[in-house]
């Protein structure tokens, strides 16, 4: 099925879909049916230079405050004072987000959301991309950020490959770490689900022969180049996507909680693996963006998660959002 993806008015989109709801209820077992997105976030699709960018939603998590508070590190009482100013009602959104690229010659996927790995409320990637008009098995290339399940999940569907065709790439660090039998039985038994994730992730790419790994800053195709930026794990990654001038960082989760760690990017997440390091990234990056005026993509920055950086003379940063067209 495909659909003019972000171009339909949102009153349009709710007749299709209450159509297709009505169609799908009369006709349970028809495989169109399946295909069916259930809930369609709208989409966001631009050009970078010669390249077709689409965002493409995994779903959202809500966190009360007074958790979201336990998981982030640094001055406290500031921390809490800017989270009750960015959410006065204490419900604090995390999204998720994928990027898929048409670069003409191929078809490629920055991370993969959750799959079926997260909470019912995420795993969404999929219908978006059938959506967008592309189908799973047209994929030729996916670069993971890192390892975390939140970008590695989609990868499979129980033990099958959702990209039947596709190789998948992460930084050499990144997969010897989250790889290593002896790294998983050391680890807390929170963090050893982590490393089963990875594992069951990569295993039919593994035995396919289509899981690469690269090393530093290294350039994987015309216009596609990797930029280490270590500390959220052993080694995470930011993919440069460059066409004709124009250039998209898609930064992984270099923030995680934007409207703490722009002003605060000395804020660390419980999730980080070596959070001196992190917080050190984190600033260097900001400050690169912000200098280079480089339109960045974040995996939790709110949907579409994509805009530009700029310094707010205090040692921290402003994310200025790209605007997000919900009409014609
Ligand atoms: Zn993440």
């Amino acid at each position: 099925m495909k659909i003019l993806y972000g171009r339909m008015s949102s009153k349009f989109s709710t007749i299709f879909f209450g159509l297709t709801f009505l169609i799908c209820t009369v006709m349970l077992n028809n495989a169109f049916c399946a295909e069916a997105p259930a809930e369609l976030k709208e989409g966001y699709r631009m050009m970078v230079g010669d390249f077709e960018v689409t965002v493409l939603s995994d779903g959202a998590n809500k966190r009360l405050l007074d958790q979201q508070l336990q998981l982030l590190q640094g001055d406290k009482e500031r921390i809490k004072d800017i989270l009750m100013r960015a959410y006065p009602e204490e419900q604090i959104e995390t999204t998720v987000n994928a990027y898929l690229i048409n670069m003409g010659a191929k078809l490629v996927l920055i991370d993969t959301g959750n799959g079926t790995m997260g909470s019912p409320t995420m795993g969404n990637v999929i219908h978006h991309l059938r959506a967008a008009g592309y189908k799973p098995e047209q994929i030729d290339e996916v670069y993971l950020t890192h390892m975390h399940g939140d970008h590695v999940g989609g990868l499979v569907s129980g033990a099958q490959p959702v990209f039947p065709n596709a190789t998948v790439y992460a930084n050499k660090r990144e997969a010897e770490y989250w790889l290593s039998d002896s790294n998983r039985n050391e680890a807390p038994v929170d963090v050893r689900r982590t490393f089963q994730a990875v594992k069951t992730a990569v295993t039919p790419y593994m035995i396919a022969g289509k899981f690469k790994t690269f090393d530093e800053n290294v350039s994987l195709a015309p216009g596609l180049r990797a930029k280490e930026l270590f500390g959220h794990t052993p080694g995470h990654t930011a993919y440069f996507i460059e066409s004709k001038g124009s250039i998209v960082v898609l930064c992984g989760d270099i923030i995680h909680v934007a409207a703490v760690q722009f002003e605060d990017p000395t804020v660390t997440i419980s999730y980080d693996s070596d959070k001196a390091e992190a917080a050190k990234t984190r600033q260097q990056f900001l400050a690169e963006a912000a200098e280079n005026n480089w339109l960045i993509g974040g995996a939790h920055l709110a949907f579409p998660g994509l805009g530009h950086v700029q310094t707010n003379d205090d040692d921290g940063y402003i994310f200025l959002p790209l605007d997000f067209p919900t009409s014609e």
